[in-house]
């Protein structure tokens, strides 16, 4: 695996140049989704993995091969936690002294009750942290930490963080069937992340094969639930991360399928307003609803009363079927 690859790209980051600064498979988690697997060294000690110049020049080198003008963002995410690389801070503030690039972390935000760490990810633009539970029992199931990580330092790390970082900071839930997907669950969530003031609060579902193949995403009608008590917390900032790409929020007449997936793959919209929409563009709204569900892409939900169309989580079936051993 090279140090730095891509461009790749990211719905969030544009054209993403990734930075893999820590070997497989170094993390404080074991998370039961992880697509890297099980952690086979599961850790809480930063310290050195490659001598931070030789990431700094991988990444120039990479960057002048490429051309700056391709790359939207440096992005540390690595094949574990970014965090643990104990010279994170200096690879990502010489970077930017030689690049006029934005940098953006991937993280857990497990080691963020450290100053060190805290520090590292200032020098950062755009951060990511994970808050996939904030109750203990869901903590321990879904993403089995090191067993000396407490949650509560874990949490008052990423708040403090939260209070004093410059850049974008934006939250990552993961959602397991059965694990951290109860109503209660995600009220706790939701509420914690209001108090990070994210700039977004993404919640994504397992879609590729994870590290335990009992780790299945909810049903499409609790994914549309956790959205909307989410919603009632942070407002048009959550968004899911369920398909390949979301859609730049218009319907293009010619090609009004793709237009909508594209959508629903960030908002669950709702039957009267996508009605209203397509029939504004001259469309027979039942039609292309006919098609759309036919496709086997997106589903119709009963929630509260109300219709919605929501995105087919891509991964269920699958992985329901290997959890079965089919
Ligand atoms: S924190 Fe990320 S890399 Fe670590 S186990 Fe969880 S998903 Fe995998």
């Amino acid at each position: 695996m090279d140090i730095v690859f891509g461009p790749v790209p990211s719905r969030r980051l544009g054209r993403s140049l990734g930075v893999n600064n820590i070997p497989p498979k170094h993390c404080t988690y074991s998370c039961i989704y992880c697509q890297l697997g099980r952690t086979d060294h599961l850790t809480v000690s930063r310290r050195k993995f490659y001598d931070w110049d030789f990431i700094v020049r991988e990444v120039v080198n990479k960057a002048s091969k490429v051309g700056l003008s391709n790359i939207d963002y440096v992005t540390f995410v690595p094949d574990g936690e970014p965090t643990l690389d104990a010279f994170l801070g200096k690879e990502i503030r010489e970077i930017k002294k030689r690049l006029p690039v934005r940098v953006a972390v991937i993280t857990n935000g497990s080691l963020l009750w450290m100053d060190d760490v805290r520090s590292d990810l200032q020098e950062a633009d755009w951060v990511s942290v994970k808050v996939d539970a904030v109750t203990e029992d869901a903590y321990r199931r879904v993403d089995r930490p090191h067993p000396s990580l407490r949650l509560p330092a874990v949490l008052g790390g990423i708040e403090e963080f939260s209070r004093a970082y410059h850049g974008i900071l934006v939250t990552e839930t993961m959602l397991v069937a059965g694990v951290n997907d109860s109503v209660s669950e995600l009220e706790e969530t939701a509420k914690f992340i209001e108090e990070l003031n994210p700039a977004k609060a993404y919640i994504a579902v397992p879609i590729r094969p994870p590290a335990e193949a009992w780790a299945v995403p909810p049903s499409e009608k609790v994914v549309l639930s956790a959205y909307q008590i989410f919603e009632e917390h942070l407002g048009d900032r959550v968004e899911l991360l369920i398909g390949a790409e979301g859609g730049d929020f218009v319907i293009d007449p010619d090609k009004p399928v793709e237009s909508i997936l594209g959508i629903i793959s960030v908002h669950p919209i709702r039957k009267n307003v996508l009605i209203r929409l397509l029939a504004d563009k001259g469309l027979d709204p039942e039609e292309v609803v006919d098609r759309i569900t036919r496709s086997g892409e997106a589903v119709l939900v009963e929630f509260e009363g109300e219709e919605f169309l929501v995105r087919r989580l891509p991964g269920r079936k699958d992985l329901s079927n290997r959890r079965n051993g089919l």
